[in-house]
């Protein structure tokens, strides 16, 4: 099957968005956004300020550091350069993309309803039902496609929005600029999870969301070796609510894991080319095959959700699932890849393929959000397009055919 020309399909903008005071290209403020020189050394690369406080010179009398939980440069580093990927004024860094919700969802009181995308990623649909909702904090679901014809109906009442777009494991779209509307509308704060699409691929507050939250776990570390979360905004003062609760509830990363993310973000633009670029090279191959019955990806002409993203994406993304015939086949081919490795997690520059049913959406499987027992997803890393093409083609042959 032909693949579509990425530019045509493409409304949104083919350049990487400039940052909040117009000065330079995503790719630069990659490198060098909240980053000079180390003051007291020169050090080009941040330094790894391991330490848990910092001497006064006099009682309350500090460089705006005195205790590593409320503040450590290397993490305030970290902030001011994600910020500035999201086109955000102020942003938080947290210990896990888990850590970051469970303090946004302390904005909120119990008895406020939130109204989720249901194809929500599962630990967060788990924290939801599990956690929240027993303490009294109201819950309901929509589709992406009710989210996305923007009815403010849908979210009276609600003080919290939450979607994620592309979502996962279906890779459904979600409007978000209709979904922003419809919230101002309802008076309800939106929160978009951007992890999948990433700050290079698209940026939720210029389409009118008030917060984004990642999970930096994935693309933004980017090679599958720390754990961590963050969330940004450009409203003061629910900002000035996130500081306080990020040093009160205390679930901020160690400058360690905080450098580490730094470190992946030098390499974002470089590497999410080449991660679309491979994921068109598979969804090509995946598309011809005859064992395959569906490939979900927005950059197909097909997909649902392919006019939203080209209105909201730079480009259609890296995660790419697929459907066989039956659950057998599925977790047959999963066990058969070589170069793919068979893991949970995203975004690294290794490639990965998994079975949600059975292991990321595991925990919503006795939900009403249960991933299709025959759907493989895949992470595509930043290998050689052709060895990734390779090892899926030979796996493919190998499995058991259709019953
Ligand atoms: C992984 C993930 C999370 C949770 O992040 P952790 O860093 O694992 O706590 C949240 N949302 C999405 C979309 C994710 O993929």
């Amino acid at each position: 099957m032909a693949l579509p020309d990425v530019a045509a399909c493409l409304t949104h903008r083919a350049r990487p968005p400039r940052d909040y005071d117009g000065r330079m290209e995503f790719a630069t403020r990659a490198i060098h956004a909240g980053q000079a020189p180390d003051p007291a050394t020169g050090a080009v690369i941040t330094p790894i300020y391991q330490t848990s406080t910092f001497a006064q010179e006099a009682v309350g009398v500090h460089k705006g550091y005195d205790y590593a939980r409320v503040a450590n440069p290397t993490r305030t580093a970290l902030e001011e350069c994600l910020a500035s990927l999201e086109n955000a004024a102020h942003g938080h860094a947290f210990s896990s993309g888990i850590g970051a919700t469970t303090t946004i969802m302390h904005l909120i009181d119990p008895g406020d309803l939130v109204v989720c995308v249901n194809d929500v990623y599962g630990g967060t649909y788990r924290m939801f039902s599990q956690v929240y909702a027993p303490k009294g904090y109201r819950f309901t679901y929509a589709t992406p496609e009710e989210l996305s014809a923007g009815a403010a109906t849908l979210l009276t009442g609600a003080r919290l929005v939450w979607i994620e777009s592309p979502t996962n494991p279906l890779l459904n779209l979600v409007d978000i600029a209709a979904v922003a509307q419809a919230a101002r509308a309802a008076g309800a704060l939106l929160v978009v999870d951007n992890t999948f699409a990433t700050p290079y691929l698209q940026t939720p507050l210029d389409l009118g969301a008030d917060l984004v939250v990642h999970s930096t776990t994935k693309y933004l570390g980017g090679h599958s070796d720390v754990v961590g979360g963050f969330a940004a905004t450009n409203d003061p003062t629910v900002a000035e609510q996130l500081r306080f609760l990020q040093k009160t509830l205390g679930a901020v990363p160690g400058p360690f894991d905080a450098w580490l993310v730094l470190r992946g973000l030098k390499t974002l633009a470089v590497r999410m080319e080449r991660h679309c670029e491979n994921a068109r090279r598979v969804v090509a191959f995946l598309s011809e095959h005859p064992r395959v019955t569906r490939v979900l990806w927005p950059g197909l002409p097909d997909h649902p959700g392919h006019a939203i993203a080209g209105r909201q994406m730079r480009d259609f993304g890296a995660m790419v699932s697929f459907l066989l015939e039956t659950e057998e086949e599925a977790v047959d081919l999963v066990s058969r890849t070589e170069l793919w490795t068979l893991a949970e997690s995203l975004g690294g520059v290794e490639s990965l393929i998994e079975h949600p049913a059975r292991m990321t959406h595991a925990s919503t499987a006795a939900g009403p959000f249960a991933a299709p027992a025959n759907l493989v997803r895949l992470s595509v890393g930043i290998e050689s397009a052709d060895d990734l093409v390779d090892d899926l083609a030979r796996a493919l042959a190998a499995a058991p055919a259709r019953a």
